[in-house]
């Protein structure tokens, strides 16, 4: 693993996002904090949690070295505490399943840096981009214009070499790359033809 993200570095990777599921709150069970700390690279680790109640969890992310840090506000009843007990030494994130209302990001904007915008449902395999998700990300970039604030929005799942451009076209600062890029063939060839496709 070290050996592919250092591949994936020197071919421009911004950053190694690492999916965190319980089997709780979606169905797969991936890594948790002990993998995240031996992962071996200069990338920053953008750590996106599908665990159900974060907020006794985080700590554990935090020692592990994320660099984001991103939970779903459908995993907790208090998504404000987990963002005071995140503070402000990490990029905080919120993500939001295909079926959230954005409303609810209303009330956190003043303490995340990033969005999160999940275009598939966490941890069910082959499903595509949902196509409401344009629609959404114009009403979450209107809620973060109305906030003054900065905020990242990135969207998670769905992407393909293929629509990776239109998906930059909905304005995102971030697209995650899982299956587009590890198909099994060349990952640094796929990354390449993904950033192409972004104009990066
Ligand atoms: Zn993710």
């Amino acid at each position: 693993m070290g050996d592919e993200l250092g591949r994936l570095e020197s071919a421009g990777a911004d950053y190694v996002h690492i999916d965190v599921m319980d089997g709780c709150f979606c169905p797969q069970l991936t890594v948790g904090p002990a993998v995240i700390a031996a992962l071996r690279t200069r990338l920053r680790k953008d750590v996106h949690l599908m665990i159900e109640d974060p907020l006794d969890k985080v700590g554990a992310y935090l020692d592990a070295g994320a660099d984001m840090l991103t939970f779903h506000v459908e995993a907790t009843r208090h998504p404000h505490r987990v963002l005071q007990a995140l503070g402000p030494s990490v990029t905080r994130g919120i993500a939001l399943n295909p079926g959230t209302p954005v409303e609810v990001l209303q009330p956190l904007l003043d303490d995340v840096e990033l969005v999160l915008v999940l275009a598939v449902n966490p941890g069910w395999g082959g499903q595509r981009f949902a196509p409401n998700t344009e629609r959404r990300l114009t009403a979450i970039r209107e809620l973060i214009d109305h906030s003054g604030r900065s905020v990242m929005v990135g969207v998670d799942g769905g992407v393909t070499r293929e629509n990776v451009g239109s998906i930059a076209a909905m304005g995102v600062d971030l697209i995650v790359a899982g299956s587009a890029v590890f198909d099994g063939g060349d990952a640094v060839a796929n990354l390449r033809q993904l950033r192409a496709g972004v104009g990066r």
